[in-house]
């Protein structure tokens, strides 16, 4: 059926149900296909065939005890951001325990697994690069269910072997102490941990940024940062050319605009601006926080340009200087297109 484009077939956001092609899509918070996978419930945000092949992203939930054993993938890079409980994550045979915002990178060919330990454990899951993110599907069960699975169900030997069409390889191996655990990524494409909110602060303005994965620790496949701020005024429409961006809400409350649509997002929903979508967005609660992760990961050096270094943790009692006059003098270096006038702060 030819499309009507002067009725804005094109420039409609899909809510809550994925849709099979590089559009803007909405989830609310628990919407998604699920699967049922080694005793957890594992709800997809997205898709290669969602995204134009640049990542996966699911929710996985559990109960404690649920756990995934150790494994690599050699292709797949993976970033998880725990939402609620405690999960126990193994990077390279040492264990980490990890609560609510605390981020991992498991670069391609870590050895990591994961056990969760709170009774309602959740977490994000992020995936670029290979196939290692199609393991719930591949390998469990639909499921209308979306709570926690009452039964600790382990990975059978056959899931294990046929994980390897996969780009995942389990393997045996112990936990022992700690891992590395640092307060800003490091350099380069080794695993590490970000405690919440630890990762390379910035500030402009009235909002404070922090890197969790720069482009330098994910082979440039995608960049990761959460932005802390008080209610406040809507940023220019704008939109990118050559990446995609999408939006996580943490907490607080936010709208966004996707073309035309005003979407309002509270903590768990999900929104995916893909390259050429004018959007913006306004924080409207009285603290808020979310995620973005920008794939690939090109535009780091907007935020450069943008921001300062900050001490902080949060967003600051004052504003700071607002250096959109930096991002001017570098706009045609930088993937981003203004369809109106920079702010006035
Ligand atoms: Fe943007």
């Amino acid at each position: 059926m030819a499309r009507d484009l002067r009725a804005g077939y094109d420039r409609q956001v899909i809510v809550n149900q994925l849709p099979g092609s590089r559009v803007p899509y909405f989830m609310k918070s628990g919407h998604g296909p699920r699967s049922l996978f080694a005793g957890h419930v594992v709800t997809r945000l997205a898709r290669a065939e969602d995204t134009g092949g640049l990542f996966d992203a699911a929710i996985w939930a559990a109960g404690r005890g649920a756990e995934l054993p150790l494994h690599r993938h050699t292709k797949s890079n993976q970033a998880v951001m725990v939402l609620a409980g405690q999960l126990d994550l193994n990077l390279e045979g040492r264990t980490y325990r990890l609560g609510p915002f605390d981020f991992a990178s498991i670069p391609a060919g870590t050895l990591h697994g994961h056990r969760a330990h709170g009774h309602h454990t959740r977490f994000l899951e992020w995936t670029t690069g290979g196939d290692g993110g199609k393991l719930p599907e591949a390998l469990g069960v639909i499921t209308e269910f979306c709570g926690i699975p009452a039964e600790i169900e382990a990975l059978t030997a056959n899931q294990q072997v046929c994980a390897a069409s996969l780009d995942t390889a389990f393997e045996n191996g112990a936990a022992s102490d700690a891992p590395h655990v640092s307060t800003v990524p490091p350099a380069g494409a080794t695993p590490y941990i970000l405690e919440s909110g630890e990762g390379e602060r910035l500030i402009a303005g009235d909002q404070q940024f922090t890197f969790l994965a720069h482009q330098g620790n994910t082979g440039g496949e995608f960049i990761s940062l959460t932005t802390r701020g008080p209610k406040g005024d809507r940023i220019p429409r704008h939109f990118h050319e050559k990446h995609t961006e999408c939006f996580f809400c943490l907490e607080g409350a936010m709208t966004m605009w996707a073309f035309d649509e005003e979407i309002a997002l509270g903590p768990g929903d999900f929104l995916h601006v893909p390259a050429g979508t004018i959007h913006a967005y306004r924080l409207d609660a009285p603290s808020n926080n979310f995620m973005g992760i920008l794939a690939p990961g090109l535009f780091e050096p907007f935020f450069r340009a943008l921001c300062d270094p900050y001490p902080g943790y949060d967003f600051p009692a004052k504003p700071w200087p607002f250096r959109f006059d930096r991002v001017i003098a570098k706009l045609p270096e930088l993937d981003l297109r203004l369809v109106e006038g920079p702010p006035q702060r």
